[in-house]
Parts: C-alpha cells; structure tokens; sequence
C-alpha cells in the first residue's frame, strides 16, 4: 500500500491523502483549502474522491475541489445519493471499487449507525472507515440504531488484526477518557493513553490505529466481553454497547 498522509482540517478532522506518483485520492474533503493547498505543494493532481457519508464536515469541499481538477471522480454511498446528488458514481455493499491508476481495489462495506448509508472502503490493511469506527471510539447514533451500529462494527471486528483503522476524526483523548471511566478494570488503557498524549504533545495523529489494538481498548468494539458485561450489569452484545453508547452521549 502507498504512503497515506493525514491532512488536518477544522478542529478535529483528517482528511485522508494517498498518492501514486503524481495522482493523488482523498478521503471525505470537507475543506477544500486544506486539500488544495497539500495537493498544490505535492505538485499531485487530484484523481479520486471517496466519500463515507453525507456529513457537511466529510463533503463540503467536494464542489470546490471539482471546479479546480474537473477530471477527479466523486464516489459516494448510493444510499445517500439525495444528500450527495453531486457525487459521479454510486456504490452498494459488497461492491469493489477498482481504481487501476493507484493499483488498488477497495471493497465497499454498508456500515449503517452514525448514517444509515454510511459506507467504509477496505483495501487490506487499510480501511477508511470514516465516522463509524474512531481510536478508542465509535460515531454517534444520528440516524440508525443502537443494535445496527453493533452489526456495522461487528463486521469491522472480523476483519484481520492486522488492519488499520483510518478514521476521519482526532477524538482520542476524549475517547480514552470515557474508555477509562466505562472500563477501568483495563490495565492496556493506561499505558495507551501514556502513547497517545506523546503523539498529541508531538502534535502527530494517534491514527490509523491498528484493528488489533482497538481490540484491547476500544470499550465499543469490547461489548462481548463477558467481564465487562457483568459490571455493566448486561446480559449480552447489543445490550452493552446500547449502555455504553447512551452513556458515552452523557458523559
Ligand atoms: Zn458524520
């Protein structure tokens, strides 16, 4: 796989950048200056655009960026064709998006929870999973439910260990924070929470994070463990991650 390089953008966003040669694809463009001013310093011209969903902070710069490399394809959730009426093609779960100029194709995965055509694009060992999966968290329930954010996740869960988790949002010191609190029986959180405020102070991302450490640590992706059940007085999957989702919204 080719370098992937994070381009901050807002308070708390990554656009995802990865190039071949002189062609260059990003993932959910929400600002366009922050993509255009990479690109133009690369010298890369813009070829590909994937989108996750219809979020404004995920699409609003796809417009713009359009009007300056005309040529780069928009593709989006066909689900959410209403909400990104702009985008060039549509894709549906199982669907493998191939992209020949970066020697790659991505498999096309409906993840609904946070939206309902949320889609993530996996590529072993990469995947772009947008604002389904976060380091040490999981997108808010806007749109679906409790029990099918569980489904969307549990399909991330059996991917490999060894894959990489790109999401688009720096939450992660916020996350550990709850993840603390929801699961402080965890010995492994402490000492990530000790790398993951290095990174901060040096000011580097704490993504992609690997799938084999959310594992771990990642209370959202932990709600089969029966230990953690028993003190969430739980019975079972849906049930925990239901509690913990509404927990964390208040927390
Ligand atoms: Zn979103």
């Amino acid at each position: 796989m080719q370098d992937i390089i994070a381009i901050a953008a807002f308070k708390d966003n990554y656009i995802w950048c990865l190039r071949q040669a002189k062609l260059a694809l990003v993932v959910d463009p929400g600002d366009a200056l922050a993509v255009q001013q990479y690109l133009q310093q690369q010298q890369l011209q813009l070829a590909v655009i994937l989108i996750t969903h219809h979020h404004p902070d995920h699409t609003g710069g796809i417009l713009e960026l359009k009007q300056l490399w005309p040529e780069a394809v928009v593709y989006a959730p066909a689900a959410e064709q209403h909400k990104i009426p702009y985008a060039d093609q549509w894709l549906e779960e199982n669907q493998q998006l191939e992209l020949t100029d970066f020697n790659l194709t991505f498999n096309v995965m409906q993840l609904p929870g946070h939206t309902l055509g949320h889609i993530a694009y996996y590529s072993a060992p990469v995947l772009f999973s947008g604002d389904t999966l976060f380091n040490a968290g999981c997108g808010r329930l806007f749109e679906g439910t409790a029990e099918q954010m569980w489904q969307s996740l549990s399909r991330i869960l059996a991917l490999p260990d060894q894959t990489l988790i790109y999401a688009t949002h720096e939450y992660t010191l916020a996350n550990l924070e709850f993840a603390l609190w929801a699961d402080p029986d965890n010995k492994t959180l402490v000492s990530y929470k000790h790398w993951c405020q290095q990174q901060r102070a040096k000011q580097q991302p704490t993504l992609p994070t690997p799938l084999a450490v959310q594992r771990q640590i990642n209370p959202f992706l932990r709600a089969e463990d029966i230990d953690l059940q028993h003190r969430w007085q739980q019975h079972n999957a849906v049930d925990l991650f239901t509690a913990l989702r509404s927990a964390k919204d208040r927390f």
